[in-house]
């Protein structure tokens, strides 16, 4: 089994999604910001979750964060997925999650807590937002 075998599943952009994507592929971590109550949105909505304004706009993230939660995957659901892999829920420094992949660490690396900084994945014609240890705070 290999890769080119099993095509890894992508990600279907929506309209409402359309933006974090597009930044991706720009190398840009795009985010949803409410004008109305300032907090941060993720996933992509059409309104804000927590004030229900109609206000959101899409901000760059800094693309540093911590791990603050993962897991270690050694039995795929799909077989293009090559284990072992970490999947992670990054906390962003502006304070929103997002679940993502932990790329160029040995597994046994990785740990809560630990800085990270956004990486970036080209996989066919999308780009996905993966994060990577990082060294300086
Ligand atoms: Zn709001």
């Amino acid at each position: 089994m290999n890769a080119e075998q099993f095509p890894r599943p992508l990600p279907h952009p929506t309209e409402i999604s359309a933006p974090h994507w597009n930044g991706a592929q720009s190398r840009k971590l795009m985010v949803q910001r409410c004008n109305a109550c300032t907090r941060y949105v993720f996933i992509p909505r059409r309104v804000c979750p927590h004030c229900l304004a109609d206000a959101l706009q899409w901000v760059q993230s800094s693309g540093r964060g911590k791990i603050y939660s993962y897991t270690i995957i050694h039995r795929a659901p799909d077989p293009s997925f090559q284990v072992p892999y970490c999947a992670a829920i990054v906390e962003l420094e502006e304070g929103w999650h997002m679940m993502t992949n932990i790329v160029g660490a040995e597994m046994s690396a990785i740990a809560v807590d630990l800085p990270v900084v956004v990486d970036y994945l080209d996989v066919g014609e999308m780009t996905l937002p993966v994060f990577k240890l990082s060294t300086s705070p």
